[in-house]
């Protein structure tokens, strides 16, 4: 079968791989669909992401497909099945698994991490990650649950309460995704930061009230104008220096600041402890996706959220060297990678 092997910081082969072989407890997806997330950039930067990886190894962990093999004791899974993918797979044996932590745990195998993902035509994995799909639901949709699950724990975590003012950083998918789920939650008002127009169009259709250039408009002006003396919420989806920082400066009194955006390992923000003492800010950040892919999973069946207007385009393995290496080709919005085309 073709993959793309990620073999090291920046490489990227394209290349006839072994077909992977499908234990008793194993099913094997034919990828149809799977998203290139900012995890996956910062692994080809050589950074470290939510997971460790070791080279070689086939990425991507947002995928979705048709079940191609099951494993002898499979149950509740055929051939043919249309599927989306959990792909953080817990032990289920160590201390946070047995404590309701189980996205702390500690032999955690991450599919497209610490082993092989769907940047390829077939992936094997578990029986116990596998979620299938409504039929009217495409395989680029279904490969959006992963990110969206990892969305609904960080706005579980936000607990914003009918009625709140949440301002949301950033409209790239993370983004647009939880202006959708701040509705859902009910927010009276939702204020959209993000300097480009197009992104900016696509919140405001998406739930956000008002959309703010960050660049180019003084943003405490602008909600001064719009009457919104004080944030509740405030989600950060950049994962910049800068805006973490904002995040906290806009943050009102009893508010959370919740810091989702994945920055670089080593990054570090000054943080004035008498700002949170005078507001009562609650700084907080998100991990992954625990229990939360059956939800992500039945929002899409439902269609009760849009993923489809986050998706700006597919490529092949073979572009998908030169998209991970070049920002201007990510810069629409959720790339997804077809293996068959
Ligand atoms: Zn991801
Ligand atoms: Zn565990």
């Amino acid at each position: 079968m073709k993959a793309a092997v990620f073999k090291g910081k920046g490489l990227i082969d394209t290349q006839e791989v072994l077909m992977p072989v499908c234990g008793d407890m194993d099913v094997i997806v034919k990828v149809m669909a799977c998203g290139i997330c900012g995890t996956d950039v910062h692994i080809f930067n050589g950074a470290e992401g939510a997971a460790a990886t070791t080279p070689p190894v086939i990425l991507g962990h947002e995928f979705a497909g048709i079940v191609e093999e099951v494993g002898a004791k499979v149950k509740d899974i055929k051939i043919g099945d249309r599927v989306a993918v959990d792909p953080n797979d817990t032990c289920g044996n160590c201390y946070y698994c047995k404590n309701g932590l189980a996205h702390f745990c500690q032999n955690m195998k991450g599919y497209g991490t610490t082993t092989d993902g769907g940047f390829a035509q077939y992936c094997v994995v578990n029986y116990k990650q596998i979620y299938k799909l409504a039929d009217k639901v495409s395989f680029e949709e279904g490969a959006m649950c992963e990110p969206l699950a990892c969305c609904l724990h960080g706005i579980d975590l936000c607990e914003i309460k009918p009625g709140y003012r949440v301002m949301v950083i950033g409209g790239g998918t993370i983004g647009l995704i939880m202006v959708q789920l701040a509705k859902m939650r009910g927010a009276a008002k939702i204020i959209l930061l993000e300097p480009v127009g197009e992104k900016r169009a696509i919140g405001a259709k998406l739930g956000a009230d008002i959309v703010i250039d960050p660049i180019h408009e003084d943003v405490e002006k602008v909600l001064a104008k719009n009457n919104i003396e004080q944030i509740e919420t405030v989600i950060e989806c950049v994962g910049l220096k800068s805006t973490m920082l904002d995040a906290i400066k806009f943050a009102g009194k009893n508010s959370v600041a919740m810091l989702f955006g994945l920055g670089n390992p080593d990054d570090e923000i000054p943080i004035k402890p008498f700002e949170i003492f005078r507001k009562e800010v609650t700084i907080k950040a998100s991990y992954i996706n625990p229990y939360t892919q059956g939800r992500a999973v039945s929002l899409i069946n439902s269609g009760k959220i849009d993923v489809k207007s986050l998706i700006s385009g597919t490529i092949s393995l073979d572009e998908l060297r030169d998209t991970l290496s070049d920002p201007s080709k990510r810069q629409k919005g959720k790339v997804m990678v077809n293996p068959w085309c």
